[in-house]
């Protein structure tokens, strides 16, 4: 049974469900109350010794019922109070836009042996083992992945992989490749905010999770990694760098298209055929000559989109094929093509040459090729003709 305050005990349960009443109904006065059940206070005090409001609901710890205040008719906004146990505290908030919580005994109980289950879940699912792989066995783009994000991971070991600092889109999908691959697995003690609620424990959030590198590396690789010499010895993988070294040119090079198009009030637009045929193109074409035909391809099809001479969207539609007919007819007529500038490679590409061809970036102005892989330090670093902006 409820204790009514102390100003209110010289009255009747009846007549206390009465003075209740009465303050909920606004056409009695506030004044009028006091006086006639000759309660000891003062109109601003009254509220507060009003007997608190007793739910059906029970506490779930300790199956008392819930109570919370009433509402006070003086209020200038509607409070919507919460609900609690007076014996243990516990709180059911009822307007929880703040994200506010209880840490009632009860509560904080309930939210340790979640977290437990869900941690039992986790070491479940993620706890097994798994075939591990050597390092100097594994393909040059898994390889240079794995190295990618050791060394933008904080952690700097062969070990476990810390939650990324700075996720990118890139990084992202180096990840999702290698967890694809099992060469790095999400670890058990990853945050436990790094898996989704919904799809729990499977579904992970990968720029929070932390990730046990599933690679064994040797002392010698260790060093020659740190050295930055592991990759760039001249024979080692040769056809694989040449792959990854026309992918990384591939996508810079259509980077940079769409932003010179989109620039001009032009979108790309990527066909099977003409995709094709642009890579063929990459077989034939430097890196920096690749940069200038599609700026000569983006400028001229804007002047004649501007000039009216041609719609805009056959403009969009054919520029893609454009980079490629551009070359042929180049090579017809014997037009020159002059180079870009190499500096404005994307950092991919760069670092890529940089670290795994071992190489100067001037070798852009060349081929990505075996052949050119050879030849050593013969680019000069001269001033390029074309000067782009992007
Ligand atoms: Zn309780
Ligand atoms: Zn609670």
């Amino acid at each position: 049974m409820m204790e009514y305050n102390e100003k209110l005990r010289h009255l009747s349960d009846l007549q206390i469900q009465e003075v209740i009443r009465k303050y909920e109904d606004k056409k009695y006065k506030l004044a009028d109350i006091i006086e006639e059940y000759s309660i000891d206070v003062k109109p601003k005090g009254f509220y507060n010794i009003l007997p608190l409001q007793v739910m059906e609901e029970k506490c779930e710890y300790c199956s008392c019922n819930l109570v919370k205040k009433r509402e006070n008719r003086s209020g200038y906004y509607y409070k919507n109070e919460n609900i609690y146990c007076e014996n243990c505290g516990h709180t059911i908030i009822s307007c929880n836009w703040r994200n506010e919580k209880c840490y009632c005994e009860g509560c904080k109980e309930k939210e340790i042996s979640l977290l437990n289950e869900r941690r039992a879940l986790i070491e479940e699912y993620y706890g097994g083992n798994s075939v591990r792989f050597e390092f100097d066995k594994l393909p040059l783009k898994y390889q240079i992945a794995l190295y990618n994000a050791m060394i933008t991971n904080e952690n700097h070991n062969t070990h476990v992989l810390a939650a990324m600092q700075k996720p990118t889109i890139d990084l992202i999908k180096d990840y999702n490749m290698m967890l694809e691959n099992n060469l790095i697995l999400v670890s058990p003690e990853s945050s436990i905010n790094a898996f989704d609620e919904d799809e729990f424990p499977r579904k992970v959030n990968i720029s929070l999770a932390t990730f046990d590198i599933n690679v064994d590396f040797t002392d010698e690789i260790v060093t020659a990694l740190n050295d930055k010499k592991y990759f760039s010895i001249p024979e080692y993988r040769v056809e694989e760098k040449v792959d990854i070294w026309r992918e990384l040119i591939y996508r810079d090079v259509l980077d940079k298209f769409k932003t010179m198009l989109e620039e001009r009030d032009l979108e790309l637009h990527i066909s099977e055929k003409a995709d094709e045929k642009f890579r063929e193109l990459l077989m034939e074409v430097s890196y920096t000559k690749l940069i200038t035909i599609c700026y000569r391809v983006a400028t001229k099809l804007s002047d004649r989109v501007i000039t009216g001479e041609m719609n805009r969207r056959f403009a969009v539609n054919t520029a893609y094929t454009n980079v490629t007919s551009y070359f042929r007819k180049a090579e017809e007529e014997g037009w020159i093509i002059n180079d870009s500038k190499y500096e404005y490679a994307g950092e991919k590409l760069k670092t890529f040459i940089r670290d795994v061809l071992g190489k100067n970036y001037s070798i852009l102005k060349e081929i990505a090729s075996a052949d050119s892989l050879n030849y050593r330090d013969k680019w000069e670093d001269d001033d390029p003709h074309i000067i782009m902006k992007f």
